[in-house]
């Protein structure tokens, strides 16, 4: 496909300026192709890989319609959850932030009905939410879709697999019959060519990539825990990887808890975020996540949904996912929009057939992988450390500290102590480094005495308090 300027498209001065400001430089091809085809009115069926820029592709032609003279409702998109509710709701904030009169509220479960009614009443125009939410503002009087001129289902399967299904008809049975209908998802199942072909009139339809729907820059491989705790090829991947930024997915609420809770007392910066969490609680983890106050984030599919944090180094499989889709959306956490991620899937007994079928249906290959042996990653992490050393005195850019060391050499101690010594003191607020490693049962007896060789609990529960 070839790709596009946004200048091609046919984009008032104010959206240009607004994807200018986004940093957008070119049309993603699902952008290219969708943008043109909702502003000449059709209604349209969209399906791209995660991250692909899906967005954007409804979000612009959105905003271009709306007539900011006027304050009633007239684009409604609906999400699956109320995380990407928000992230939607943002994306659009931005997309018309130069097209003056034009106000866009989210509406979701969870956050005061109050908050969401005053901005309606102020006369948004576009309203992001979930189906349930907007069929009870629906219901209360408060939400009016009588005059809507486009609605937008954002990940409509997963909408579906939600059960959902009821909600949206409803809605849809609501507003104007004149209305355009676009419907976005990364796959399209069976459900939702019903659904289509129920409301959309001869809707044109985009397919990308329909032989794999895999995002290519995402390295994925496989590890085989035999006997092991998982907790523990976990750790020992991200220690050997060297990760700072990632997600892990589980596939119960329960296990997400268990894992938090393990990497926490590990001493990993983790949080959790799944369906049981209040609003606030989803909220703020997410925001500490984004700000990179978080290394590890550690969900459910659901809760994790459409999630689009940048810069997401590796997704995990803790557990492979139910459902071969799942996956598809798991990994494009990662590899956003051109760059290169990994995805690690810890496959135990049976789960080597779910992974075949994950195999056959992305049409792509996962690599079989060996877990790093504990002095591998100890190996790994030293190199680390000297490339970092090695670096700072090929800079010489250290001048500054040279009056301690001197201090030092005047005492009498030789210069390797000295640095062994200061070495010592930086790596041992590494919980990665020097941390009570628990470990298969096999190795017991080997851990034993390495341990006795580690700091004692105290210590290791010290670097914690630091990081
Ligand atoms: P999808 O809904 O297909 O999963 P998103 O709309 O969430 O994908 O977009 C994924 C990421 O790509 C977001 O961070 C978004 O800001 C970015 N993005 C979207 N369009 C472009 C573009 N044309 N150029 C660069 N980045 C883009
Ligand atoms: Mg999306």
């Amino acid at each position: 496909m070839n790709s596009k300027l946004f200048s091609e498209l046919g984009l008032s001065p104010a959206l240009l300026k607004a994807v200018d400001r986004l940093g957008y430089e070119k049309a993603a091809p699902i952008q290219a192709e969708a943008i043109p085809m909702i502003m000449s009115g059709s209604d349209v069926v969209g399906q791209s890989q995660t991250g692909s820029g899906k967005t954007a592709a409804f979000g612009i032609p959105a905003v271009e319609l709306v007539d900011p003279h006027v304050g009633f409702v007239q684009v409604i998109i609906l999400c699956p959850t109320r995380e990407l509710a928000v992230q939607v709701a943002e994306e659009i904030f931005k997309l018309s932030a130069f097209k003056r009169g034009v106000q866009s509220v989210p509406i979701y479960g969870g956050q005061s009905y109050n908050h969401q009614i005053r901005a309606l009443q102020h006369g948004a125009q576009i309203v992001i939410g979930t189906p349930g939410r907007v069929l009870d503002h629906m219901e209360r009087g408060t939400l009016v879709l009588d005059r809507v001129k486009l609605v937008v289902l954002d990940e409509a399967d997963e909408m579906l697999n939600m059960g959902f299904r009821d909600d949206i008809e409803r809605i849809l049975k609501t507003v104007p019959t004149e209305r355009q209908f676009i419907c976005f998802s990364a796959t399209m199942a069976k459900a939702i060519m019903e659904l289509i072909k129920q409301f959309g009139r001869n809707p044109k339809t985009i397919r990308l990539e329909h032989k794999t729907l895999t995002v290519p820059t995402v390295e994925q491989t496989y590890y085989e825990i035999r006997n092991r705790s998982k907790t523990e090829a976990l750790t020992r991947l991200i220690d050997h990887h060297d990760l700072k930024l990632g997600v892990i997915f589980c596939n119960t609420k329960r296990t997400v808890d268990e894992l938090t809770n393990d990497l926490v007392a590990r001493g990993y910066s983790a949080d959790r975020i799944h369906g049981d969490m209040s609003q606030a609680q989803r909220e703020r983890v997410m925001t500490k996540f984004r700000n990179s106050g978080l290394e590890f984030l550690i969900a459910t599919d659901v809760a994790a949904r459409g999630i689009d944090v940048e810069k997401i180094e590796a997704v995990f499989n803790y557990d492979l996912p139910w459902d071969e889709e799942d996956y598809v959306h798991r990994i494009g956490r990662t590899g956003r929009v051109g760059r290169s991620g990994r995805a690690f899937s810890l496959v135990a007994g049976r789960d080597i057939y779910k992974l075949q079928s994950i195999e056959r249906y992305t049409g792509t290959k996962v690599t079989r992988e060996q877990l790093p042996t504990l002095d591998e990653v100890e190996e790994k992490r030293t190199n680390l450390f000297f490339d970092k050393i090695h670096g700072a005195l090929q800079t010489g850019d250290f001048e500054r500290e040279s009056p301690v060391v001197d201090r030092l050499l005047e005492l009498g101690f030789s210069s390797t102590d000295i640095a062994c010594a200061v070495i010592h003191e930086l790596r041992k607020d590494d919980v990665r480094y020097l941390k009570d490693r628990i470990t298969e049962p096999s190795q017991g007896l080997a851990l034993a005495q390495a341990r006795s060789k580690r700091p004692r609990k105290a210590d290791v529960q010290n670097s914690k308090n630091n990081r």
